[in-house]
């Protein structure tokens, strides 16, 4: 996409030459269109919690729930809320990121031990949904972002729990090479489908919308995880084979940008 700028240079009244200035203003154009399509998105993500909210409370409100049946659209007020909390969260986390990570601090953090203090925070969720978690390998120091860091492990498990089957397993591994650090979650989950797999980035891209709606997913875990891998330079990899698993690993060059 280009845009034409022509500047005519006069001379005593004659034209003596032009100017032709040719800018490429593809890259701006689809940051617009990205911008444009991600406040569209939004807003509908927060618009259907809030309207079963609203319902749901209209009808409290009104009296026409039954006393017995109160406790259940609780529940469901309650489960609607989280998920507008957890959307507001990873709208925040993204917007940060989206900076390009200004004013984040850098600084030497232990990829073992941020894996072990996730999978221990994500038991109880992994221990209902039927799924056993373990974290092997060795330390390894990368120079990074805690709390982003942090963030993009806890999104890769919670997924990889998340997208299990009962029964299955997440295994988180740690292992430092000598160019580079290698962080990786793979599950026994169900799998990504092929012609999805470059689009799981995307942000609210969701193989099966109502699935991932029905377990509390807000469609921006793996924008949140590129973006992170980004600011620390590290390369993402991901495999997956229907109804058999997904593996995805963090590469952390050595040597990365200060
Ligand atoms: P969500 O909040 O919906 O989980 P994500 O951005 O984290 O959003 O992931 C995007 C989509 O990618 C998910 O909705 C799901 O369809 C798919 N996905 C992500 N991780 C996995 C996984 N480990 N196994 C299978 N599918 C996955």
């Amino acid at each position: 996409c280009v845009q034409l700028l022509a500047d005519p240079v006069f001379h005593e009244t004659q034209v003596e030459g032009a100017v032709l200035v040719l800018v490429d203003i593809t890259a701006q154009e689809q940051g617009e269109r990205l911008r444009r399509e991600f406040t569209a998105n939004v807003s509908h993500e927060l618009k259907t919690p809030l309207t079963a909210i609203s319902g749901m409370a209209e009808i409290i409100k009104d009296g026409i729930v039954k006393p017995e049946d109160i406790n259940g659209f609780a529940s469901d007020i309650y489960r609607e809320s989280q998920r507008l909390i957890a959307l507001v969260e990873d709208i925040i986390h993204l917007s940060r990121l989206d900076e390009g990570g200004d004013g984040l601090k850098m600084e030497p953090v232990d990829l073992l031990e941020l894996a072990r203090q996730t999978a221990g925070r994500l038991e109880p969720v992994a221990r209902r949904a039927e799924v056993s978690i373990q974290v092997k390998g060795s330390p390894a120091k990368v120079c990074g972002v805690p709390a982003v860091l942090d963030e993009m492990v806890f999104n890769l498990c919670d997924n990889a729990v998340k997208y299990n089957q009962r029964g299955g397993s997440v295994t988180v591994s740690v292992e430092p090479g000598e160019h580079e650090t290698v962080l990786t979650v793979a599950d026994t989950g169900i799998g990504i489908p092929d012609q999805d797999r470059d689009r799981v980035f995307e942000r609210f891209y969701r193989v099966d919308k109502s699935h991932s709606r029905q377990i509390g997913g807000t469609g921006l875990g793996l924008s949140i995880v590129k973006h992170a891998a980004a600011l620390h330079d590290a390369r993402i990899d991901l495999d997956s084979a229907l109804g058999k698993g997904t593996t995805i690993r963090i590469r952390f060059p050595k040597e990365q940008k200060q």
